[in-house]
């Protein structure tokens, strides 16, 4: 396995459901005709799963992420893709947890560690989401719900050299509202050192970053990086957050 802890930043585009193979290979040609290499930097391209073999070999100083995996590793289970197939792939990463999954496919912070467990027997480091509605942001609620989202996701045989954690704010995403720069980084203050039993995790931004407040975000001390949507399906935008 890679060890997290020696990358300086991780940044991870995350498609969603959007691709073709048309898309898929003027991404690559965009992406890798001008690839700049930084020491220390890991990024991540996580494409829909129908598309991870025709990026595997074809990525240039990029890892190839997924966006879920199943709960289980074989069986009766019609339509899922297991952490070992995701192996089979070559994904070094997986998100799980992202709040498009816990919302609409009702997933649970249990569905959440059982798939990050999964994955760390295949080798696959989760990139595990967690981040507050505005509701619960409202009511002064965000450490409480991260508090429990964190030790309730990730799992026993996690590390912080093995386990990544995106804050996204679910207010934030795809709404091109943020945080300001000095809750973001309060915020992953408070994910870094202040939850017993998970200190030091990477922890990622994610939530309408863009070229435009990429640098200003990745230079607060306390962020290790972005996880990045809309924004990541244009190559070149997405080359110019990973040259920020
Ligand atoms: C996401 O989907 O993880 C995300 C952060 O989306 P966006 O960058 O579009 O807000």
């Amino acid at each position: 396995m890679l060890e997290i802890q020696k990358f300086d930043k991780i940044i991870a585009a995350n498609w969603k459901l959007q691709g073709s193979f048309d898309f898929v290979k003027r991404y690559l040609d965009e992406l890798n005709s001008n690839i700049l290499e930084k020491q220390g930097v890991c990024s991540i391209v996580c494409p829909p799963s129908i598309y991870l073999h025709k990026l595997v070999n074809n990525l240039k100083s990029i890892f190839l992420g997924a966006q879920d995996c199943s709960n289980y590793n074989s069986g009766a289970y019609t339509g899922e893709v297991s952490a070992n197939m995701l192996k089979e792939l070559s994904c070094n990463f997986c998100i799980v947890g992202h709040s498009e999954r816990r919302k609409i496919f009702k997933q649970s912070n249990k569905d959440i560690c059982l798939k990050a467990k999964n994955l760390l027997d295949q080798s696959i480091h989760p990139i595990i989401c967690i981040g507050e509605t505005l509701e619960e942001k409202n009511k002064n609620l965000t450490k409480e719900v991260l508090f429990n989202q964190i030790s309730k996701s990730i799992p026993n045989n996690g590390s912080k050299n093995s386990v990544i954690l995106a804050y996204e704010p679910i207010w934030a995403i795809g709404t091109s509202l943020t945080p300001s720069l000095e809750e973001i980084n309060d915020i992953h203050y408070f994910i870094k050192n202040e939850i017993q039993n998970f200190k030091n995790y990477k922890v990622i931004y994610g939530g309408s970053v863009k070229s435009n407040n990429a640098t200003n975000i990745m230079e607060l001390n306390n962020v290790d990086g972005v996880l990045v949507g809309g924004a990541s399906l244009d190559p070149l935008e997405f080359r110019k957050i990973m040259n920020s």
